[in-house]
């Protein structure tokens, strides 16, 4: 058998982690042959020197001298790279078989683009880059012979009930389960004052703080929404959001005979990563068993789409279509960034969403540049909203 390359985009963030620690568990059968972090050398380094791949690239150019010092200096062969343009052609040649695309936000489509087009394996975490790119990212995919395995769990949960094929007709419904995040059950007014210390600690997950903020908002079942369109090709109507506070069932495919298929674990991501690392085996994770009766309840409750507005506005981009969820990602990074900075207040991340896309008017996406073009004007617009204090 053959040895697994895996490069590992977002090397330093929470799916990065999870990911190099499935992988470690397998020595015989795979190993990190790339790392990629945007900006924080020390990290890096010190996962080079335990995982010790042939590349490390960091995203800040200015950078690179740091990474040549640092890795020079733990006596690792490594080699160093960096900006974006170094990792996509590493990502699209032939030091990697698999990759696990787990940048965050719009900063991550060009890598899991490229490596799509090159007919990869590709584990997609970032989900951003689907929401901005979904047709683009499949269509690629297709023509290249690339496996897309999700790795959101709730997608991921899906692959497994529809064991990695399509879904067709036979598929009545998907229902995505949320886990409502910090703030169910709160009132607006409540929410007016949440500060970022409270957004990011999430009841059930441990997530990086920008899709932490998201799963606050709603916004994050909002994406996967829009995710689970082009991944699995069903209308908006046939996709459905259930809020499930204890995080065990990870979503549900209901058929045309009346019979609904789940996936339950723990909330951990080593489950999805080992699915996509082990596809069509299952392989170890590191995560524990499921004790149903120590949990003692599942609960569900529909979504409350008039407080967490987020939820409802990703589903109009996505009957909107064309640049339309472009526009939706962009002004929520720009708000997210702008809340976790302290600039705005919870509520306006939102109100600044909504306000882009009233402003921008959805036009058809068939290509990279017209996404590109709408990705922007969504970010100009929202960050001039901030810095005028129209929303704040
Ligand atoms: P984190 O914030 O924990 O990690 C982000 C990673 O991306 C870091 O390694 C960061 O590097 C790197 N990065 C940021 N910008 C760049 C860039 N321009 N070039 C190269 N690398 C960059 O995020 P998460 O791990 O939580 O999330 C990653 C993605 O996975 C997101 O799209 C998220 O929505 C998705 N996801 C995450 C889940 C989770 O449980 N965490 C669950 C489902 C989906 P540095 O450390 O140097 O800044
Ligand atoms: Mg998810």
């Amino acid at each position: 058998l053959l040895m697994q390359r895996v490069a590992v985009l977002g090397a330093t963030g929470s799916i990065g982690g999870s990911a190099l620690d499935v992988i470690a568990r397998h020595p015989d059968d795979m190993r990190a042959s790339v790392l990629a972090a945007g900006s924080n050398v020390d990290a890096l380094v010190e996962q080079c020197a335990r995982h010790r791949p042939d590349h490390a690239v960091i995203g800040e150019a200015p950078r690179l001298p740091a990474l040549r010092d640092g890795l020079r200096a733990a006596g690792l062969p490594t080699l160093p790279h960096a900006g974006a343009r170094a990792l996509s052609d590493l990502v699209a040649g032939d030091g990697c078989d698999t990759v696990v695309a787990a940048i965050v936000g719009a900063a991550g489509l060009d890598s899991t683009l490229a490596a799509a087009r090159a007919g990869k394996r590709l584990l997609l975490a970032n989900k951003e880059s689907l929401v901005l790119a979904g047709e683009l990212m499949l269509q690629a995919a297709r023509d290249a012979g690339a496996t897309i395995v999700p790795i959101d769990s709730e997608h991921n949960a899906i692959f497994q009930c529809l064991h990695g094929r399509e879904a067709g007709p036979e598929v009545r419904r998907i229902t995505l389960t949320a886990s409502g995040g910090p703030f169910r059950g709160w009132d607006r007014d409540r929410l007016a004052a949440v500060t970022p210390a409270q957004a990011v600690a999430h009841p059930k997950w441990s997530m990086g703080p920008k899709i932490s903020v998201d799963s606050a908002t709603l916004m994050n079942k909002g994406l996967e929404l829009i995710e689970a369109h082009h991944l699995f090709g069903l209308a908006d109507e046939r996709l459905d959001v259930l809020v499930h506070p204890q995080s065990l069932v990870h979503s549900l495919v209901e058929f045309a005979d009346g019979s609904t298929l789940a996936q339950l674990g723990l909330p951990d991501m080593r489950t999805a990563l080992a699915v996509g690392l082990g596809w069509p085996r299952r392989i170890a994770s590191g995560v524990g068993p499921l004790d149903l009766a120590a949990h003692g309840r599942l609960e569900f409750e529909p979504p409350d789409t008039a407080t967490f507005p987020c939820l409802r506005l990703a589903r109009e981009a996505l009957r909107s279509g064309g640049t339309a969820p472009a526009v939706l990602n962009a002004a929520n990074e720009v708000a997210v960034s702008a809340f976790l900075q302290g600039r705005i207040g919870f509520l306006s991340i939102a109100a600044l969403v909504e306000d882009a896309l009233a402003a921008i008017a959805a036009e058809p996406a068939q290509s990279l540049e017209a996404l590109g073009d709408a990705d922007a004007r969504a970010r100009r617009h929202a960050s001039h909203a901030i810095a005028t204090g129209a929303i704040a």
